[in-house]
Protein backbone atom coordinates (compact mmCIF):
# COMPACT_ATOMS: atom_id res chain seq x y z
CA UNK A 1 0.00 0.00 0.00
CA UNK A 2 1.05 3.82 -0.46
CA UNK A 3 2.38 5.96 2.02
CA UNK A 4 -0.06 8.27 3.34
CA UNK A 5 0.88 11.91 4.76
CA UNK A 6 -2.01 13.37 7.58
CA UNK A 7 -0.25 16.57 7.71
CA UNK A 8 -2.55 19.70 6.78
CA UNK A 9 -1.13 23.03 5.40
CA UNK A 10 -0.90 24.73 8.35
CA UNK A 11 2.00 22.70 8.79
CA UNK A 12 4.15 24.12 6.46
CA UNK A 13 3.28 27.20 7.15
CA UNK A 14 1.64 27.70 3.78
CA UNK A 15 -0.74 30.76 3.91
CA UNK A 16 -4.30 29.48 2.11
CA UNK A 17 -5.23 32.67 0.09
CA UNK A 18 -8.09 35.08 -0.03
CA UNK A 19 -10.18 34.00 -2.62
CA UNK A 20 -10.60 37.30 -4.58
CA UNK A 21 -11.69 36.85 -7.66
CA UNK A 22 -15.07 34.95 -8.13
CA UNK A 23 -17.11 37.18 -10.82
CA UNK A 24 -17.39 36.61 -14.98
CA UNK A 25 -14.70 38.77 -16.43
CA UNK A 26 -15.93 41.02 -19.56
CA UNK A 27 -14.76 43.83 -21.01
CA UNK A 28 -12.25 44.48 -18.26
CA UNK A 29 -14.56 44.45 -15.36
CA UNK A 30 -15.59 41.68 -12.77
CA UNK A 31 -19.16 41.35 -13.14
CA UNK A 32 -21.76 38.82 -12.07
CA UNK A 33 -23.93 36.67 -14.57
CA UNK A 34 -27.22 38.23 -15.89
CA UNK A 35 -28.91 35.38 -14.39
CA UNK A 36 -27.50 36.34 -10.37
CA UNK A 37 -26.95 32.57 -10.27
CA UNK A 38 -23.53 31.00 -8.66
CA UNK A 39 -22.29 27.97 -8.02
CA UNK A 40 -19.72 26.23 -5.71
CA UNK A 41 -16.01 25.08 -6.04
CA UNK A 42 -14.73 22.51 -4.21
CA UNK A 43 -12.14 22.00 -1.78
CA UNK A 44 -11.07 18.34 -3.32
CA UNK A 45 -8.91 17.75 -0.31
CA UNK A 46 -11.72 18.67 2.39
CA UNK A 47 -14.80 18.18 -0.04
CA UNK A 48 -16.15 21.44 1.60
CA UNK A 49 -16.65 24.87 -0.31
CA UNK A 50 -14.27 27.14 -1.40
CA UNK A 51 -16.48 29.96 -2.60
CA UNK A 52 -19.25 30.21 -5.05
CA UNK A 53 -18.57 31.62 -8.66
CA UNK A 54 -20.66 33.52 -11.23
CA UNK A 55 -22.41 30.76 -12.96
CA UNK A 56 -22.24 32.51 -16.87
CA UNK A 57 -24.83 31.44 -19.33
CA UNK A 58 -26.18 32.12 -22.81
CA UNK A 59 -26.60 35.58 -22.18
CA UNK A 60 -22.94 36.62 -20.59
CA UNK A 61 -21.22 34.68 -23.74
CA UNK A 62 -23.18 36.75 -25.88
CA UNK A 63 -21.95 39.89 -24.02
CA UNK A 64 -18.47 38.33 -23.79
CA UNK A 65 -18.24 37.91 -27.73
CA UNK A 66 -20.28 41.43 -28.17
CA UNK A 67 -16.54 43.13 -26.23
CA UNK A 68 -14.56 40.23 -27.95
CA UNK A 69 -15.60 41.59 -31.25
CA UNK A 70 -15.49 44.92 -30.54
CA UNK A 71 -12.06 44.57 -29.25
CA UNK A 72 -11.24 42.54 -32.46
CA UNK A 73 -13.24 44.77 -34.71
CA UNK A 74 -12.31 48.35 -33.78
CA UNK A 75 -9.61 48.00 -31.02
CA UNK A 76 -6.00 48.52 -30.88
CA UNK A 77 -4.55 44.90 -30.51
CA UNK A 78 -4.64 43.32 -33.24
CA UNK A 79 -3.17 46.29 -34.88
CA UNK A 80 -0.61 46.81 -32.10
CA UNK A 81 3.08 46.40 -33.65
CA UNK A 82 3.67 43.04 -33.14
CA UNK A 83 6.16 44.31 -30.76
CA UNK A 84 4.25 46.52 -28.64
CA UNK A 85 2.02 42.77 -27.98
CA UNK A 86 4.99 41.26 -27.29
CA UNK A 87 5.82 43.68 -24.37
CA UNK A 88 2.70 43.69 -22.57
CA UNK A 89 2.93 40.02 -23.07
CA UNK A 90 6.54 39.99 -21.29
CA UNK A 91 4.77 42.46 -18.39
CA UNK A 92 1.82 39.39 -17.93
CA UNK A 93 4.23 36.94 -17.77
CA UNK A 94 6.44 38.85 -15.28
CA UNK A 95 3.17 39.87 -13.43
CA UNK A 96 2.36 36.03 -13.13
CA UNK A 97 5.94 34.81 -11.57
CA UNK A 98 5.47 37.56 -9.26
CA UNK A 99 2.01 36.26 -7.80
CA UNK A 100 3.73 33.06 -8.26
CA UNK A 101 2.93 31.31 -5.20
CA UNK A 102 -0.45 32.60 -4.71
CA UNK A 103 -1.58 31.42 -7.86
CA UNK A 104 -0.12 27.63 -6.95
CA UNK A 105 -2.20 28.11 -3.74
CA UNK A 106 -4.99 28.70 -5.43
CA UNK A 107 -4.67 25.62 -7.70
CA UNK A 108 -3.84 23.22 -5.38
CA UNK A 109 -7.05 23.98 -3.47
CA UNK A 110 -9.46 24.37 -6.17
CA UNK A 111 -8.16 21.37 -8.33
CA UNK A 112 -5.72 19.52 -5.63
CA UNK A 113 -2.42 20.29 -7.55
CA UNK A 114 0.53 19.64 -5.85
CA UNK A 115 1.52 22.81 -4.44
CA UNK A 116 5.15 22.61 -4.70
CA UNK A 117 5.14 21.09 -8.07
CA UNK A 118 2.75 24.32 -9.17
CA UNK A 119 5.13 26.71 -7.60
CA UNK A 120 8.08 25.57 -9.27
CA UNK A 121 7.04 23.99 -12.27
CA UNK A 122 3.47 24.75 -13.46
CA UNK A 123 2.82 28.30 -12.57
CA UNK A 124 6.77 29.78 -13.83
CA UNK A 125 6.44 27.36 -16.94
CA UNK A 126 2.83 28.82 -17.81
CA UNK A 127 4.62 32.49 -17.26
CA UNK A 128 7.68 31.35 -19.68
CA UNK A 129 5.12 29.99 -22.02
CA UNK A 130 3.70 33.73 -22.34
CA UNK A 131 7.48 34.83 -23.05
CA UNK A 132 7.99 32.25 -25.65
CA UNK A 133 4.83 33.76 -27.70
CA UNK A 134 5.63 37.28 -27.07
CA UNK A 135 8.80 36.67 -28.90
CA UNK A 136 6.60 35.27 -31.67
CA UNK A 137 3.99 38.22 -31.87
CA UNK A 138 6.63 40.47 -34.28
CA UNK A 139 7.81 37.65 -36.71
CA UNK A 140 4.58 36.76 -37.88
CA UNK A 141 4.86 36.85 -41.41
CA UNK A 142 3.56 35.12 -45.44
CA UNK A 143 5.85 35.26 -48.23
CA UNK A 144 6.30 36.23 -51.44
CA UNK A 145 5.12 34.16 -54.55
CA UNK A 146 5.99 34.86 -57.90
CA UNK A 147 3.20 33.81 -59.90
CA UNK A 148 3.21 31.63 -63.24
CA UNK A 149 1.59 34.51 -64.73
CA UNK A 150 2.44 38.11 -65.17
CA UNK A 151 1.33 38.27 -61.37
CA UNK A 152 3.02 38.49 -57.87
CA UNK A 153 1.88 37.47 -55.06
CA UNK A 154 2.19 37.89 -50.88
CA UNK A 155 0.88 36.20 -48.52
CA UNK A 156 -0.73 37.47 -45.07
CA UNK A 157 -0.74 35.59 -42.16
CA UNK A 158 -3.94 37.31 -40.14
CA UNK A 159 -5.35 36.41 -36.53
CA UNK A 160 -8.13 34.03 -36.83
CA UNK A 161 -10.82 36.64 -35.19
CA UNK A 162 -12.62 36.11 -32.01
CA UNK A 163 -11.64 32.59 -30.21
CA UNK A 164 -13.50 30.57 -27.78
CA UNK A 165 -11.13 28.27 -25.40
CA UNK A 166 -12.73 25.52 -23.46
CA UNK A 167 -10.21 23.85 -21.26
CA UNK A 168 -10.73 21.09 -18.44
CA UNK A 169 -9.77 20.85 -15.15
CA UNK A 170 -5.99 18.96 -15.14
CA UNK A 171 -3.03 21.27 -15.93
CA UNK A 172 -4.97 24.82 -15.04
CA UNK A 173 -1.91 27.05 -15.59
CA UNK A 174 -0.35 25.03 -18.38
CA UNK A 175 -4.21 25.03 -20.66
CA UNK A 176 -4.60 28.94 -19.57
CA UNK A 177 -1.21 29.49 -20.83
CA UNK A 178 -1.23 27.13 -24.14
CA UNK A 179 -4.42 28.60 -25.40
CA UNK A 180 -4.21 32.31 -24.33
CA UNK A 181 -0.24 32.38 -25.10
CA UNK A 182 -0.59 32.01 -28.87
CA UNK A 183 -3.93 33.40 -29.56
CA UNK A 184 -2.82 37.00 -28.08
CA UNK A 185 0.79 36.73 -30.14
CA UNK A 186 -1.85 36.12 -33.32
CA UNK A 187 -3.53 39.35 -32.34
CA UNK A 188 -6.92 37.59 -31.86
CA UNK A 189 -9.27 38.14 -29.14
CA UNK A 190 -10.99 35.48 -27.24
CA UNK A 191 -13.70 34.06 -24.41
CA UNK A 192 -12.01 31.43 -22.37
CA UNK A 193 -13.87 29.08 -20.66
CA UNK A 194 -12.67 27.23 -17.71
CA UNK A 195 -13.31 23.72 -16.10
CA UNK A 196 -16.09 24.72 -13.83
CA UNK A 197 -14.02 22.49 -11.38
CA UNK A 198 -10.88 24.76 -11.81
CA UNK A 199 -12.12 28.26 -12.54
CA UNK A 200 -10.48 30.31 -9.91
CA UNK A 201 -7.04 30.55 -11.56
CA UNK A 202 -8.39 31.86 -15.09
CA UNK A 203 -9.97 34.25 -12.86
CA UNK A 204 -6.79 35.38 -11.59
CA UNK A 205 -5.37 35.39 -14.73
CA UNK A 206 -7.98 37.43 -15.59
CA UNK A 207 -6.99 40.56 -13.26
CA UNK A 208 -3.13 40.61 -13.74
CA UNK A 209 -3.69 40.43 -17.69
CA UNK A 210 -5.62 44.22 -17.21
CA UNK A 211 -3.05 44.81 -14.74
CA UNK A 212 -0.29 44.07 -17.56
CA UNK A 213 -2.32 46.77 -20.09
CA UNK A 214 -4.12 44.24 -21.84
CA UNK A 215 -6.64 46.40 -23.43
CA UNK A 216 -10.60 45.63 -22.13
CA UNK A 217 -12.32 43.13 -24.20
CA UNK A 218 -9.49 40.96 -25.35
CA UNK A 219 -9.69 38.15 -22.76
CA UNK A 220 -12.89 37.58 -21.39
CA UNK A 221 -13.29 34.67 -18.51
CA UNK A 222 -16.99 33.00 -18.42
CA UNK A 223 -16.96 30.41 -15.43
CA UNK A 224 -19.76 28.24 -16.21
CA UNK A 225 -21.11 24.56 -16.61
CA UNK A 226 -20.22 22.95 -20.01
CA UNK A 227 -23.52 22.31 -21.40
CA UNK A 228 -24.47 25.86 -20.49
CA UNK A 229 -21.66 28.43 -21.04
CA UNK A 230 -19.41 25.97 -22.87
CA UNK A 231 -22.13 25.02 -25.46
CA UNK A 232 -22.94 28.87 -26.30
CA UNK A 233 -19.35 29.03 -27.40
CA UNK A 234 -19.19 26.18 -29.53
CA UNK A 235 -22.28 27.11 -31.47
CA UNK A 236 -21.84 30.91 -31.18
CA UNK A 237 -22.25 32.51 -34.64
CA UNK A 238 -20.20 35.62 -34.19
CA UNK A 239 -16.75 32.80 -32.87
CA UNK A 240 -14.23 32.91 -35.17
CA UNK A 241 -12.55 29.57 -34.13
CA UNK A 242 -12.90 27.32 -30.97
CA UNK A 243 -10.16 25.65 -28.96
CA UNK A 244 -11.11 23.37 -26.99
CA UNK A 245 -9.25 20.78 -24.69
CA UNK A 246 -10.77 17.97 -23.05
CA UNK A 247 -12.72 14.68 -23.46
CA UNK A 248 -13.52 12.58 -26.58
CA UNK A 249 -17.13 12.88 -26.03
CA UNK A 250 -17.35 16.45 -25.55
CA UNK A 251 -15.34 17.07 -28.24
CA UNK A 252 -17.53 15.27 -30.80
CA UNK A 253 -20.23 17.98 -29.45
CA UNK A 254 -17.93 21.04 -29.91
CA UNK A 255 -17.37 19.68 -33.57
CA UNK A 256 -20.96 19.30 -33.93
CA UNK A 257 -21.81 22.54 -32.77
CA UNK A 258 -19.91 24.47 -34.34
CA UNK A 259 -21.08 22.05 -38.38
CA UNK A 260 -24.12 23.60 -37.21
CA UNK A 261 -23.47 26.94 -36.47
CA UNK A 262 -21.26 28.81 -38.83
CA UNK A 263 -18.67 26.74 -39.38
CA UNK A 264 -16.33 27.74 -37.40
CA UNK A 265 -12.70 25.59 -37.21
CA UNK A 266 -12.13 24.04 -34.36
CA UNK A 267 -8.96 22.38 -32.94
CA UNK A 268 -9.28 19.68 -30.60
CA UNK A 269 -7.08 18.09 -28.05
CA UNK A 270 -8.60 15.19 -26.50
CA UNK A 271 -8.72 11.73 -24.35
CA UNK A 272 -5.69 9.39 -24.83
CA UNK A 273 -4.81 5.69 -23.37
CA UNK A 274 -1.56 5.85 -24.18
CA UNK A 275 1.18 3.19 -23.93
CA UNK A 276 4.56 3.33 -22.69
CA UNK A 277 6.55 0.17 -23.76
CA UNK A 278 9.15 -0.91 -21.89
CA UNK A 279 11.96 -3.63 -23.83
CA UNK A 280 14.07 -5.83 -22.02
CA UNK A 281 17.61 -4.23 -22.72
CA UNK A 282 15.91 -1.21 -20.31
CA UNK A 283 17.24 -0.64 -16.84
CA UNK A 284 14.40 -1.96 -14.97
CA UNK A 285 14.53 0.59 -12.04
CA UNK A 286 15.06 3.77 -14.40
CA UNK A 287 11.92 2.20 -16.71
CA UNK A 288 9.70 1.92 -13.03
CA UNK A 289 10.77 5.45 -12.66
CA UNK A 290 9.67 6.42 -16.19
CA UNK A 291 6.53 5.35 -16.64
CA UNK A 292 4.85 6.36 -13.60
CA UNK A 293 2.44 8.73 -15.28
CA UNK A 294 1.25 5.53 -17.92
CA UNK A 295 -1.88 4.29 -18.50
CA UNK A 296 -0.83 1.18 -19.95
CA UNK A 297 2.07 -0.40 -19.45
CA UNK A 298 3.72 -2.91 -22.02
CA UNK A 299 6.68 -4.75 -20.59
CA UNK A 300 8.89 -7.52 -22.10
CA UNK A 301 8.66 -10.91 -20.77
CA UNK A 302 12.27 -11.22 -19.98
CA UNK A 303 12.02 -8.36 -17.32
CA UNK A 304 8.22 -8.45 -16.54
CA UNK A 305 8.09 -10.64 -12.89
CA UNK A 306 11.11 -8.09 -11.82
CA UNK A 307 9.69 -5.35 -13.10
CA UNK A 308 6.27 -5.79 -11.85
CA UNK A 309 8.09 -6.90 -8.36
CA UNK A 310 9.67 -3.51 -7.83
CA UNK A 311 7.15 -1.80 -8.75
CA UNK A 312 4.53 -2.77 -6.35
CA UNK A 313 8.16 -2.63 -3.88
CA UNK A 314 8.21 1.16 -5.27
CA UNK A 315 4.21 2.02 -5.11
CA UNK A 316 4.83 1.82 -1.21
CA UNK A 317 6.74 5.06 -0.87
CA UNK A 318 4.34 6.91 -3.34
CA UNK A 319 3.03 9.14 -0.63
CA UNK A 320 -0.44 10.27 -1.01
CA UNK A 321 -1.84 13.08 1.04
CA UNK A 322 -2.83 16.64 1.21
CA UNK A 323 -1.17 18.66 -2.13
CA UNK A 324 0.93 21.56 0.54
CA UNK A 325 2.69 18.60 1.79
CA UNK A 326 5.87 18.27 -0.17
CA UNK A 327 6.40 15.06 1.18
CA UNK A 328 3.42 14.00 -0.73
CA UNK A 329 3.71 12.58 -4.79
CA UNK A 330 -0.11 12.49 -5.05
CA UNK A 331 -3.16 14.76 -4.12
CA UNK A 332 -6.96 14.20 -4.40
CA UNK A 333 -8.90 13.59 -7.23
CA UNK A 334 -10.41 17.09 -8.50
CA UNK A 335 -14.06 16.40 -7.70
CA UNK A 336 -16.31 13.55 -6.63
CA UNK A 337 -17.61 12.80 -9.80
CA UNK A 338 -14.10 11.93 -11.24
CA UNK A 339 -12.92 10.16 -7.75
CA UNK A 340 -16.15 7.88 -7.79
CA UNK A 341 -15.73 7.01 -12.04
CA UNK A 342 -12.29 6.47 -10.59
CA UNK A 343 -12.70 3.47 -8.07
CA UNK A 344 -15.82 2.02 -10.56
CA UNK A 345 -13.00 1.39 -12.80
CA UNK A 346 -10.62 0.23 -10.18
CA UNK A 347 -14.26 -1.96 -9.59
CA UNK A 348 -13.97 -3.42 -13.02
CA UNK A 349 -10.31 -4.23 -13.02
CA UNK A 350 -10.94 -6.57 -9.68
CA UNK A 351 -14.34 -8.13 -10.91
CA UNK A 352 -12.35 -8.63 -15.11
CA UNK A 353 -9.97 -10.59 -13.08
CA UNK A 354 -6.65 -8.37 -13.69
CA UNK A 355 -4.04 -9.01 -10.37
CA UNK A 356 -4.01 -6.35 -7.95
CA UNK A 357 -0.55 -5.70 -7.58
CA UNK A 358 -1.05 -2.08 -5.64
CA UNK A 359 -3.83 0.25 -4.30
CA UNK A 360 -7.44 -0.40 -4.99
CA UNK A 361 -9.33 1.42 -2.53
CA UNK A 362 -10.19 5.14 -1.83
CA UNK A 363 -7.76 6.13 1.36
CA UNK A 364 -8.99 6.22 4.60
CA UNK A 365 -9.31 10.24 5.32
CA UNK A 366 -11.87 12.98 4.09
CA UNK A 367 -11.33 14.15 0.64
CA UNK A 368 -11.09 12.90 -2.65
CA UNK A 369 -8.39 10.40 -2.38
CA UNK A 370 -7.30 7.12 -4.02
CA UNK A 371 -4.65 5.34 -3.44
CA UNK A 372 -2.10 4.81 -6.61
CA UNK A 373 -3.21 1.23 -8.31
CA UNK A 374 -1.43 -0.56 -10.10
CA UNK A 375 -3.24 -3.61 -12.24
CA UNK A 376 -0.78 -6.56 -13.35
CA UNK A 377 -1.47 -9.63 -16.30
CA UNK A 378 -4.04 -6.92 -18.11
CA UNK A 379 -5.75 -8.29 -20.72
CA UNK A 380 -6.07 -6.08 -23.75
CA UNK A 381 -10.35 -6.81 -23.99
CA UNK A 382 -10.59 -5.30 -20.78
CA UNK A 383 -12.48 -2.23 -19.83
CA UNK A 384 -9.05 -0.78 -17.72
CA UNK A 385 -7.02 -1.21 -20.70
CA UNK A 386 -9.48 0.11 -22.94
CA UNK A 387 -11.15 3.18 -21.56
CA UNK A 388 -9.55 6.29 -20.56
CA UNK A 389 -9.60 6.45 -16.53
CA UNK A 390 -7.61 9.51 -16.61
CA UNK A 391 -6.93 8.72 -12.68
CA UNK A 392 -3.83 7.03 -10.67
CA UNK A 393 -4.61 3.57 -12.18
CA UNK A 394 -2.10 1.91 -13.84
CA UNK A 395 -2.72 -1.49 -15.93
CA UNK A 396 0.56 -3.69 -16.93
CA UNK A 397 0.80 -6.22 -19.64
CA UNK A 398 3.48 -8.50 -21.06
CA UNK A 399 4.73 -8.78 -24.65
CA UNK A 400 6.72 -11.19 -26.48
CA UNK A 401 8.36 -9.27 -29.63
CA UNK A 402 8.46 -5.56 -30.59
CA UNK A 403 6.03 -6.31 -33.43
CA UNK A 404 3.32 -7.32 -31.35
CA UNK A 405 4.28 -4.63 -29.07
CA UNK A 406 3.58 -2.23 -31.45
CA UNK A 407 0.24 -3.87 -33.12
CA UNK A 408 -1.22 -4.09 -29.26
CA UNK A 409 -0.23 -0.26 -28.46
CA UNK A 410 -1.82 0.82 -31.54
CA UNK A 411 -5.09 -1.07 -31.26
CA UNK A 412 -6.66 1.88 -28.93
CA UNK A 413 -9.02 4.65 -30.92
CA UNK A 414 -6.80 6.94 -29.34
CA UNK A 415 -3.46 8.12 -30.48
CA UNK A 416 -2.05 10.99 -27.79
CA UNK A 417 1.17 9.94 -26.15
CA UNK A 418 3.02 6.95 -26.27
CA UNK A 419 6.32 6.13 -24.44
CA UNK A 420 9.28 3.72 -24.88
CA UNK A 421 11.75 2.45 -22.74
CA UNK A 422 15.10 0.65 -24.54
CA UNK A 423 18.87 1.28 -25.40
CA UNK A 424 18.28 0.38 -28.36
CA UNK A 425 18.34 2.47 -31.09
CA UNK A 426 17.17 0.39 -33.82
CA UNK A 427 14.02 -0.41 -31.59
CA UNK A 428 13.98 3.29 -30.54
CA UNK A 429 13.43 4.36 -33.96
CA UNK A 430 10.90 1.39 -35.44
CA UNK A 431 8.61 2.03 -32.82
CA UNK A 432 8.85 5.64 -32.77
CA UNK A 433 7.96 5.64 -36.14
CA UNK A 434 5.33 3.06 -36.29
CA UNK A 435 3.14 4.66 -33.08
CA UNK A 436 0.42 6.26 -34.15
CA UNK A 437 0.54 9.15 -31.30
CA UNK A 438 1.34 12.99 -31.34
CA UNK A 439 4.24 12.53 -29.55
CA UNK A 440 6.50 9.65 -28.39
CA UNK A 441 9.20 10.07 -25.63
CA UNK A 442 12.22 7.85 -25.60
CA UNK A 443 13.82 7.51 -22.45
CA UNK A 444 11.67 9.56 -20.52
CA UNK A 445 7.64 10.42 -20.16
CA UNK A 446 5.03 13.32 -19.34
CA UNK A 447 8.06 15.64 -20.52
CA UNK A 448 6.35 18.72 -22.19
CA UNK A 449 8.34 21.96 -23.28
CA UNK A 450 6.62 24.94 -24.68
CA UNK A 451 8.60 24.37 -28.12
CA UNK A 452 7.22 20.78 -28.62
CA UNK A 453 3.87 20.25 -30.57
CA UNK A 454 1.55 18.75 -28.26
CA UNK A 455 -2.07 17.04 -29.44
CA UNK A 456 -3.25 13.51 -30.84
CA UNK A 457 -4.05 11.30 -33.47
CA UNK A 458 -6.73 9.65 -34.34
CA UNK A 459 -9.79 10.15 -31.46
CA UNK A 460 -7.24 12.10 -29.80
CA UNK A 461 -8.44 14.94 -31.71
CA UNK A 462 -6.55 16.99 -34.08
CA UNK A 463 -4.35 20.38 -33.82
CA UNK A 464 -1.68 21.42 -31.80
CA UNK A 465 -0.79 23.08 -28.61
CA UNK A 466 2.63 24.31 -27.96
CA UNK A 467 5.11 24.91 -30.27
CA UNK A 468 4.52 27.58 -33.43
CA UNK A 469 1.87 24.42 -34.29
CA UNK A 470 -0.29 26.25 -31.88
CA UNK A 471 0.43 29.77 -33.54
CA UNK A 472 -0.89 28.85 -37.07
CA UNK A 473 -4.25 27.50 -34.91
CA UNK A 474 -4.67 31.67 -34.56
CA UNK A 475 -4.29 32.78 -37.71
CA UNK A 476 -5.33 32.38 -40.98
CA UNK A 477 -3.38 33.14 -44.73
CA UNK A 478 -4.84 35.79 -47.05
CA UNK A 479 -3.24 35.96 -50.54
CA UNK A 480 -2.52 39.19 -52.27
CA UNK A 481 -2.46 39.14 -55.67
CA UNK A 482 -1.39 41.97 -58.28
CA UNK A 483 -0.60 42.60 -62.15
CA UNK A 484 3.27 43.42 -62.53
CA UNK A 485 4.69 44.40 -65.93
CA UNK A 486 3.49 43.45 -69.54
CA UNK A 487 0.40 42.01 -67.43
CA UNK A 488 -2.85 42.01 -69.81
CA UNK A 489 -4.29 43.19 -66.68
CA UNK A 490 -2.33 46.52 -67.01
P1 LIG B 1 -14.68 17.42 -20.30
O1 LIG B 1 -14.68 17.11 -21.75
O2 LIG B 1 -15.77 16.91 -19.47
O3 LIG B 1 -14.69 19.01 -20.10
C1 LIG B 1 -13.75 19.84 -20.71
C2 LIG B 1 -14.35 21.22 -20.87
O4 LIG B 1 -15.46 21.15 -21.76
C3 LIG B 1 -14.88 21.82 -19.56
O5 LIG B 1 -14.60 23.21 -19.56
C4 LIG B 1 -16.38 21.58 -19.68
O6 LIG B 1 -17.16 22.49 -18.95
C5 LIG B 1 -16.59 21.75 -21.17
N1 LIG B 1 -17.81 21.12 -21.69
C6 LIG B 1 -18.47 20.05 -21.18
N2 LIG B 1 -19.56 19.80 -21.94
C7 LIG B 1 -19.59 20.71 -22.93
C8 LIG B 1 -20.45 20.96 -24.03
N3 LIG B 1 -21.55 20.23 -24.25
N4 LIG B 1 -20.16 21.96 -24.87
C9 LIG B 1 -19.05 22.72 -24.68
N5 LIG B 1 -18.21 22.55 -23.65
C10 LIG B 1 -18.47 21.55 -22.80
O7 LIG B 1 -13.25 16.97 -19.76
P2 LIG B 1 -12.68 17.06 -18.28
O8 LIG B 1 -13.33 16.00 -17.47
O9 LIG B 1 -12.70 18.46 -17.78
O10 LIG B 1 -11.15 16.69 -18.54
C11 LIG B 1 -10.70 15.41 -18.71
C12 LIG B 1 -10.57 15.08 -20.20
O11 LIG B 1 -9.72 15.99 -20.83
C13 LIG B 1 -9.94 13.72 -20.39
O12 LIG B 1 -10.64 13.03 -21.41
C14 LIG B 1 -8.54 14.05 -20.85
O13 LIG B 1 -7.92 13.07 -21.63
C15 LIG B 1 -8.75 15.29 -21.62
N6 LIG B 1 -7.51 16.04 -21.73
C16 LIG B 1 -6.85 16.04 -22.92
C17 LIG B 1 -5.66 16.72 -23.06
C18 LIG B 1 -4.91 16.79 -24.37
O14 LIG B 1 -4.00 17.58 -24.49
N7 LIG B 1 -5.28 16.01 -25.37
C19 LIG B 1 -5.13 17.40 -21.97
C20 LIG B 1 -5.84 17.40 -20.78
C21 LIG B 1 -7.03 16.72 -20.66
Amino acid sequence: MAAQSNRNPAEHFIKIPNIKFTKLFINGQFVDSVSGKTFETIDPRTEEVITRIAEGGKEDVDLAVKAARDAFDNGPWPRLPGCERRRIMLKFADLIEENTEELAAVDAIDGGKLFHFAKTRDIPSAADTFRYYAGAADKIHGETLKMSRELQAYTLREPIGVVGHITPWNFPAQMFSAKVGPSLAAGCTMVVKPAEQTCLSALFYAHLSKLAGIPDGVINVITGYGHTAGAAISSHMDIDKVSFTGSTAVGRLIMQAAATSNLKPVSLELGGKSPVLIFEDADVDKAGEICVAGSRVFVQEGIYEEFVKKLAEGVKSWVVGDPFDPAVRQGPQVDKKQYERVLSYIEHGKREGATLLAGGKPCDRKGYYIEPTIFADVRDDMIIAKEEIFGPVMSVFRFKTMEEAIKRANATEYGLAAGIVTNDLNIANTVSRSIRAGIVWINCYFAFDRDCPYGGYKMSGFGRDFGMDALDKYLQVKAVATPIYNSPWL
